[in-house]
């Protein structure tokens, strides 16, 4: 049995970081994977849809851009040409990852691992025996998969379809229905309306996108005008490509398409690697983690959408770096000081316009009892933007700050570059800052992100 300092299970984003930062600590690091390294995000989530999205946008450019003194005649959208490119960024990427992990000197381990105690795992590739692995530390980064719901209809249909499965559409469908307005059913719809697909969005909230500030998401509802959105709206079944639904009120109605994507959320992948068999703590369908990602067994660790704690690639990186610190603070008899934070992590939704926020929204801002100022600013202040998008595209910054002392509670925009410039509002909430940290800072002219600094000026 060969033995590690430490073995991860699952090589996502939560796994291929910590293999690396150990291994670049001259620890001795396998890392087991059932199917490619990078997870979902490299090879089924992040990377192929924004390498859509970017082909999108290319196209509405193409479209759009007489206004501004740029003519093409008969731009197209070459749909097998947009899914070879996006194959080929993520082949590369995928490569250049193995690589990297090669040269940290991190052991790749081909098959589907499962614990066979706290600090072993054995792992079945085909018809061969199980290698067997032993380690002083485990990391759990298993990820997540999509959930199919008890719909009638649903399950086995073929015109239903994952996120997965829309990443090898063999033609554009002409009607799309995405079942959950999330950020991932915006992402596909922004996609598909933006390539000429007639879009439908049933949810069954009355707003979209739950962690955006509502204000916020309806103006997002604005800005994707190609989009049907039907909210309140419960589906009841899919029979053949209808899709049928009933209001809150009792209404009832339905859409027909040629492909639903069933975007309603992602489980956390707890089965299968031999948790329940090993005592590990299960809570709300995750694995439950402490604020340093330790699971209730010494020795053991989850990182990543397996802990439920957030289902973003960068809140796997950091819940990755967290445990690492733990491990290396472990092994010298010590606690590490590190902990991840949810609250502070920001998210973006890369639609067509984008959107991006970090902390809380104003009704839960107002729901926690602070005492809550909010501003918000149009992106028409910043002359970049109007230059490259027009005087009538959407865009706007909103701040929720406390009333005194004026401390930022959350930033929720709407607008080109909005997941670019997310980290620095999301530097002021890990911080602590007041609004006048924003106001101090010298931001560079003329970008978009100043109307960060413009809303903070406008509380003055
Ligand atoms: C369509 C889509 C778009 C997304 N877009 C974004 C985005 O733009 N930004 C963002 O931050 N996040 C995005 N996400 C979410 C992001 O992909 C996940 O949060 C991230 O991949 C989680 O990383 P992870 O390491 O926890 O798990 P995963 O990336 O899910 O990796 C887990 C790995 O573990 C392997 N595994 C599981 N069980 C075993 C076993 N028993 N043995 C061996 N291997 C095993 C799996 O095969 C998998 O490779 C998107 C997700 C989807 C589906």
């Amino acid at each position: 049995m060969a033995h590690y300092d430490v073995v991860i299970l699952g090589a996502g984003p939560g796994g291929y970081l910590a293999a690396e930062r150990l291994a670049a600590e001259k620890l001795k690091v396998a890392l087991v994977e059932k199917t490619d390294l990078g997870g979902t995000c490299l090879n089924i989530g992040c990377v192929p849809t924004k390498t859509f999205l970017n082909s999108a946008k290319l196209y509405a450019h193409a479209r759009e851009g007489t206004a501004f003194g740029v003519e093409t005649d008969g731009a197209r959208v070459n749909w097998p040409r947009v899914v070879a490119w996006k194959d080929e960024v993520v082949t590369r990427l995928r490569r250049a990852l193995e690589l990297t992990l090669k040269k940290g000197e991190v052991e790749i381990v081909r098959g589907q691992g499962k614990l066979t105690g706290p600090h072993s795992v054995a792992v079945e590739h085909g018809a061969a025996e199980p290698v067997l692995l032993d380690a002083d530390n485990l990391i759990i980064a298993t990820g997540s998969s999509p959930v199919i719901p008890p719909i009638p209809g649903a399950k086995g249909n073929p015109a239903v379809l994952d996120s997965t499965g829309m990443l090898s559409l063999k033609e554009i469908p002409q009607r799309l229905c995405v079942i959950g307005g999330g950020v991932i059913g915006l992402e596909f719809a922004s996609l598909f309306s933006s390539f000429g697909s007639k879009v439908t969005i049933v949810e069954m909230m009355d707003e979209i996108v739950p962690v955006m500030d509502r204000q916020m998401a309806m103006m997002l509802r604005n800005a994707l005008k190609q989009v049907t959105f039907t909210l309140g709206a419960k589906v009841t079944s899919v029979e053949g490509q209808k899709v049928a639904y009933e209001m809150k009120n009792g209404e009832k109605g339905s859409v027909e398409a040629d492909v639903v994507l069933m975007s309603v959320g992602r489980k956390a992948n707890t089965e299968g690697w031999g948790a329940q068999e090993i005592g590990l703590e299960i809570k709300n369908r995750a694995v439950a983690t402490d604020a340093r990602q330790r699971t209730n067994l010494p020795g053991l660790w989850a990182i990543g959408d397996v802990t439920g704690k957030s289902q973003l690639a960068h809140a796997a990186y950091r819940m990755a770096e967290v445990a690492v610190a733990d491990i290396l603070a472990t092994r010298g008899g010590e606690r590490s000081a590190q902990e991840f934070v949810p609250e502070t992590v920001p998210w973006a939704l890369f639609s067509l316009p984008e959107a991006a926020g970090v902390g809380y929204t104003e009704d839960e801002a107002k729901a926690r009892g602070y005492d809550v100022s909010v501003i918000r600013t149009p992106y028409g202040v910043s002359g970049r933007f109007i230059a490259e998008n027009g005087f009538s595209s959407p865009g706007s910054v909103k701040i929720i700050f406390e009333k005194t002392g004026q401390r930022i509670l959350g930033v929720h925009m709407l607008g080109a570059y909005a997941s670019e410039h997310i980290w620095g509002a999301a530097l002021t909430l890990e911080r602590r800052l007041p609004l006048s940290a924003l106001q101090n800072m010298v931001f560079p002219h003329p970008t978009v992100s100043e109307v960060i600094r413009e809303a903070a000026w406008s509380a003055h």
